[in-house]
């Protein structure tokens, strides 16, 4: 089919209430492996890649593999740019074949935040591509950024109103108590914070800190407005485990068992976490 925006993808998960996948990948294994578990329950998939993963391939390279995977599959495809602080990073990007960007102000003035990614949406919409943006600040570390769990703040439905309106953003990140990374305790998620932001903007909402999240707390989180379901540190343990368990059962010293290995155990927890989302068959 090709790369497509998430914009419809979401947009139509958002009125049907289901979440649709957005899975970070590092190399063309582990997006064939995620893209191939999309297939196999015809469900529509987002992948995404952090500045890092970009900076270490480069631009074209990841279009090349996402365009070879994406135009054999027969389900809806996206490539996503998740949060990006560099407004130049991102055109570089949309100009390169990314379908979907992510710019995250979060950490600027509220007046700020919504100047830059007004200034984004400009550029992005130009090009037809769909574009995420985050309000209040996500707890956790991702990539260089660390929030102290304390600091962490909740969006403000008022402002989230505010940020929203007269701006199509393809999907709308706040705080709602979620974090990247290995949740310490139980999660504090502001259900009822979620449900009202996701009313006042008439939005696709996107869940960022995944991982950890119980079955029941995704259900919910979906249920109220979450359509985009982002799942980074759970791929990382499971490209890092498959690789060195593998090696360590089988004292192998063949790259492609061991690769092999490692692309079905991505496989299998792309599959789970598609089941669970309730996005199987949403994408015929
Ligand atoms: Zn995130």
């Amino acid at each position: 089919m090709g790369l497509e925006s998430m914009k419809g993808m979401l947009a139509k998960a958002g009125k049907e209430q289901y979440g649709v996948g957005a899975f970070n990948t590092v190399d063309y294994a582990s997006t064939k492996a995620a893209v191939t578990a999309a297939e196999e329950l015809a469900a529509p998939i987002i992948i995404q890649t952090s500045v890092k993963t970009v900076q270490l391939w480069g631009h074209a390279t990841v279009v090349t593999w996402m365009k070879d995977i994406a135009a054999n599959s027969p389900v809806p495809v996206a490539l996503h740019l998740d949060h990006c602080k560099d407004p130049d990073f991102i055109r570089q990007c949309i100009d390169a074949g990314w379908t979907s960007v992510m710019i995250d102000a979060s950490a600027k003035p509220f007046e700020e935040n919504l100047a830059i990614t007004r200034q984004v949406f400009e550029m992005a919409d130009a090009a037809g591509v769909g574009l995420e943006a985050e309000l209040g600040e996500i707890g956790g570390v991702e990539d260089d950024k660390s929030v102290a769990d304390e600091d962490a703040y909740l969006a403000d439905p008022d402002k989230a109103e505010m940020f929203c309106k007269d701006l199509p953003l393809a999907v709308f990140a706040p705080a709602i108590g979620t974090a990247h990374g290995v949740y310490k305790g139980e999660p504090k998620i502001a259900f009822d914070r979620l449900e009202e932001i996701a009313k006042r903007t008439g939005l696709p909402i996107a869940l960022h800190g995944g991982t950890g999240l119980s079955d029941d707390v995704f259900k919910r989180c979906i249920a109220l407005g979450c359509a985009k379901v982002n799942i980074s540190t759970q791929l990382k343990y499971t490209f890092i485990d498959s690789f060195v368990n593998y090696h360590q059962d089988h004292q192998a010293y063949e790259p492609v068992k061991v690769l092999t290995a490692q692309m079905e155990a991505i496989r299998k927890t792309v599959v789970d976490y598609i089941r669970l989302f309730g996005s199987e068959g949403k994408g015929k």
